[in-house]
């Protein structure tokens, strides 16, 4: 039933994203920037393998890991001669995962608990120490705890605060 479901919206985000009007160029592959960060290419987790997998057979996410190597960021729709969005498709496929209940390769927010990044991003993050330098505070907490923790640090420093202390 719940697997129904999914392809049902997979088939609407396929179209929604014209995953379909794909020209089998492979550009998407070759500018896609995923060989220099995880080091070897597999056709299956490769834009143009997905676009493929996914138009072809919607109900087709067993093999769910080479759906969470992407870094969504966004080369391949960019350089699509067809307008294929399929950064904006990831996008949404991996929400609609999690919606599901599918969270093993994904990593969360230890503070609220939202959607972070995938794993295998995070783990190639934190494998390269001077690579991840300045990514600390991103790599531990969502930007909107983030955000919500520079508030209250803020607020804990403004002049106006200590002197409220004092009263
Ligand atoms: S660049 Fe666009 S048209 Fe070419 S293979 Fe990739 S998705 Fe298809
Ligand atoms: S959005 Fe994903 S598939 Fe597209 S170029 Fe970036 S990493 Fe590759």
């Amino acid at each position: 039933m719940e697997h129904s479901d999914i392809t049902t919206e997979i088939k609407h985000q396929v179209l929604d994203h014209n995953l379909n009007v794909c020209l089998e160029c492979g550009k998407c592959s070759a500018v896609c920037p995923m060989l220099d960060f995880y080091g070897e290419y597999a056709y299956q987790r490769s834009p143009r393998g997905v676009v493929e997998r996914l138009s072809l057979a919607p109900d087709d996410i067993d093999d769910e890991e080479a759906l969470w190597y992407c870094l969504t960021c966004q080369e391949c729709t960019f350089f699509c001669p067809s307008g294929v969005d399929f950064q904006g498709f990831m996008m949404d496929l991996r929400d609609l995962l999690l919606r599901h209940g599918h969270r093993k390769y994904a990593v969360f927010c230890p503070v609220c608990g939202s959607y972070l990044m995938p794993k295998k991003e995070f783990e190639y993050l934190q494998k390269d120490p001077e690579r991840a330098k300045g990514l600390g505070d991103l790599l531990a907490v969502c930007p909107r705890c983030k955000k919500s923790s520079y508030a209250e640090l803020l607020h804990r420093m403004a002049p106006v605060h200590k002197k409220m202390k004092h009263i």
